[in-house]
């Protein structure tokens, strides 16, 4: 029974989408049953000159009667949106990122519903034949039209499923429509209904043991309320098999499953292979649809229609009345940290969510992130094995090239280019990786030594090369995107000696398309690959055939490519000398995961690893000791720094256009936080509580210009805030936002804070 209200006096405590960390009072509508069951619902409300959405997140009485409070100009839902477990959750995530809880509710929304649009319709759009097509169906000629007609004979089936079962059926479907014989129909979306949409469901591989005892592993817990898994499993050892068993185990108790993946992860296969094999609808939700699409899909989850969910990173949001399973693939993915706005890491949120509904969640990995690891190490979850290939395949051989001294050729060494053809000779295909897209990355005068920078990234005391793309032609920042073309003469000497330094993917394409001119060579990065089906139309265009795949991480994910025997990896030198204290973890990473895509299938795969540096330690360790050794030693040299995830970490970063200005916010910020934490451990010290020196250990750096001293025009500065207590860490922000939001500094600025950032930039 909601708590009501006197209708008279009541106030609806607003959570509004602005940087403000604070609810905003309205005056309730003049009804009698306003009270704590609008909490969760939409309001349109007045805010200066314009007209707000926000979420009703607390109802009260006015005080002093509620005179001067503006009324709110309309309910927008029948029902709350938010309620139970999500709302607890998200104001959970506001909380711990220390957001505005109205901010952390419009990031939560799709975008129609964060507009304020009315929830869709959910009904299943399905095609069925006509009284006629079925009579004109056996007169058919054999094709797809005819085979399009087949799967419609018994029933109507949904789209999701036609994509599954009739390759471009879109085109068989407008040519009978045209000519009467098939239909499309809106479905109900109950599932009574879109269970005969789908197919039967297909039989998977018979799982090696290592799966089963996985499986039952997980099975054994699928009704014992929130456990945590790893599952830590190398490349291609049949990880989506076994999140397959559990979703299914998850269905078949009437429940709903979310699996998450990360951004390159979702591909029309990986979908097909759920639709294909679950028997159930299955929901994508990612960047690729638009609005009115995901705005459907969320509201299907959030009626419970929809029982499995399978999305990138925002779909962590999605409502699940019926929750069962919570998947997340790839779990030391970057794409899941979300790098603006609300700074949430959606593997972290699918872990509270997970307690909160008290339901089992699978973080799956080849490569897992050491806060992962930690946690399986010290027994707060469950860890599962997985250390052989399924099926055939074998682990790939790895061996290091040491091309100290050797002539480079585009940066590859003769060695290496004899590799190539040797493997291209046998039939079989070859990846080149290099992680950096464009023609060079830098563009250099070799007679006086001026090179391209970007204007509006460099400062007087640190340049930031512009990278050559188009074959030589242009200009082209990668971190602010500014572009230009490439001078005709060295701007500071004249001289026409103007030369593409060192190698991008553009190049290294280029050299191996004159080096083996009789197969295919395909470049696949962010510049070749724009579109959403462009990597798949780049996997087609290969085929089966001999040839060579080049490019960035975009290739390090996903692709079960059988033919692929030789993975090439150039240019990670600069990954095993940067600063950064991820940087090692991500390029351990980075190529466990590379070398995962040779020899996944009968064929055996080879992975050769060229370097300048065959004698450092992180390659040493990652092949002769594998990706677990390497990262025992990374775990124990950050503990010793103090580094995550030993010290959790949280990182005040400022920008402005002015140079001085965010350090002087920064040093603001500083003072207030000294201040709050000090006087936080005095109180805990004449309390005498157990947190007493945990309080006193919060260390503050800097602050200091950030690594990228400017970028797109805005000077940037960073404080980082450590402490072994995650605990005492939150309370000094506590204490101290309030008073940063305050400062007069900060209104000079555009300053943000990360709890658990991922990269020091
Ligand atoms: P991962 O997710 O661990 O990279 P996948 O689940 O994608 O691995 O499996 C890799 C390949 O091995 C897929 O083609 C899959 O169909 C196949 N596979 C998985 N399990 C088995 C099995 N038990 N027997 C035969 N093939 C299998
Ligand atoms: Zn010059
Ligand atoms: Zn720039």
């Amino acid at each position: 029974m909601p708590d009501l209200i006197d209708p008279a006096a009541a106030v609806f405590k607003v959570a509004l989408p602005v940087p403000v960390p604070r609810l905003f009072d309205y005056r309730a509508p003049a009804r009698a049953n306003a009270g704590s069951g609008d909490i969760g619902r939409r309001v349109r409300v007045p805010f200066g000159p314009r007209e707000l959405v926000g979420v009703v997140a607390g109802v009260g009485p006015a005080e002093g009667g509620g005179s001067g409070l503006k009324p709110i100009l309309g309910v927008v839902d029948a029902d709350p949106l938010f309620h139970g477990e999500l709302l607890d959750s998200l104001r959970w995530l506001a909380r711990y990122t220390h957001a505005p809880l109205g901010e952390v509710f419009s990031t939560a929304l799709p975008a129609a519903l964060r507009r304020g649009e009315a929830l869709p319709d959910t009904h299943v759009w399905a095609w069925c034949l006509t009284e006629a097509g079925q009579t004109a169906r056996t007169t058919l000629r054999q094709g797809k039209p005819r085979r399009f007609a087949d799967v419609l004979q018994d029933s109507p089936r949904g789209e999701d499923i036609l994509d599954t079962l009739v390759d471009g059926w879109r085109s068989a479907a407008r040519a009978l429509s045209q000519r009467g014989l098939a239909e499309r129909v809106a479905m109900p979306p109950a599932s009574s209904h879109t269970q005969q949409l789908a197919p039967q469901p297909q039989t998977g591989p018979v799982l090696n043991s290592e799966q089963h005892a996985a499986v039952a592993a997980l099975q054994s817990q699928s009704q014992s309320g929130f456990a945590a898994t790893l599952l830590d499993g190398v490349t291609g050892s049949g990880k989506t098999e076994v999140y397959l068993q559990a979703i299914a185990t998850c269905l078949a108790r009437g429940k709903q499953a979310l699996v998450l993946v990360p951004e390159i992860g979702l591909t029309p296969q990986a979908l097909a292979r759920f639709r294909a094999r679950l028997g159930v609808p299955v929901h994508a939700l990612h960047s690729g649809l638009t609005d009115g699409e995901r705005a459907r899909v969320w509201t299907a989850a959030w009626r419970g229609e929809a029982r499995v969910i399978v999305g990138t990173r925002s779909a962590v949001f999605t409502p699940l009345p019926d929750a069962g399973l919570i998947v997340i693939d790839e779990e030391h993915d970057a794409s899941y940290k979300q790098q603006d706005g609300i700074r949430y890491h959606a593997r972290d949120f699918a872990l509270v969510r997970g307690k909160a509904l008290n339901i089992p969640v699978i973080l799956g990995s080849a490569t897992p992130s050491l806060e992962s690891l930690y946690n399986a190490r010290s027994g707060r979850y469950t860890h599962l094995r997985l250390t052989q290939r399924a099926g055939n395949a074998m682990p790939p051989s790895v061996r290091v090239l040491d091309v100290r001294k050797r002539p480079l050729q585009a940066g590859l060494s003769p060695q290496l280019l004899d590799a190539i053809r040797a493997a291209l000779a046998a039939g079989g295909q070859v990846l080149v990786f290099k992680n950096r897209r464009g023609y060079a990355p830098v563009l250099l005068c070799h007679d006086c030594g001026w090179s391209a920078q970007c204007k509006r990234c460099s400062t007087p005391s640190q340049g930031t090369p512009m990278t050559v793309h188009g074959g030589g032609r242009r200009l082209q920042c990668h971190h602010c995107g500014a572009r230009q073309g490439v001078p005709p003469a060295c701007p500071d000497c004249a001289s026409l000696m103007l030369q593409p330094q060192g190698v991008g993917t553009e190049r290294l394409e280029e050299l191996l398309a004159e080096q083996c001119a009789d197969v295919p060579v395909i470049r696949i990065d962010r510049g070749s690959t724009r579109r959403k089906d462009a990597l798949q139309r780049h996997f087609d265009t290969l085929g089966a055939q001999p040839g060579i795949l080049v490019g960035t991480q975009m290739l390090a994910k996903g692709h079960d490519l059988p033919n692929l025997t030789l993975v090439a990896v150039v240019g990670i030198d600069e990954g095993l000398l940067s600063a950064d204290f991820r940087a090692g973890e991500k390029l351990a990473q980075l190529l466990v995961q590379v070398a995962g895509r040779a020899g996944r299938a009968e064929k055996p795969g080879a992975v050769l690893l060229q370097t300048h540096h065959p004698e450092h330690p992180l390659l040493h360790t990652l092949i002769h000791g594998g990706y677990h050794a390497f990262a025992d030693d990374e775990l124990a040299q950050r503990e010793a720094a103090g580094f995550p995830p030993f010290a959790p970490m949280a990182l005040l970063r400022a920008e402005a256009k002015h140079a001085d200005l965010p350090m002087a916010f920064l040093h603001a910020a500083k003072g207030v936080l000294h201040n709050v934490s000090s006087r936080v451990s005095a109180a805990s010290d004449s309390q005498g509580s157990l947190q007493t020196n945990a309080t006193k250990d919060i260390e503050l750096h800097g602050p200091v210009t950030a690594p990228m001293p400017k970028r797109a025009g805005m000077h940037r500065a960073q404080l980082i805030l450590s402490s072994p207590n995650r605990r005492s860490l939150h309370a000094a922000l506590d204490h101290a936002l309030p008073q940063i939001y305050e400062l007069p500094e900060a209104r000079k600025v555009r300053w943000s804070l990360d709890v658990d950032p991922m990269d020091l930039y």
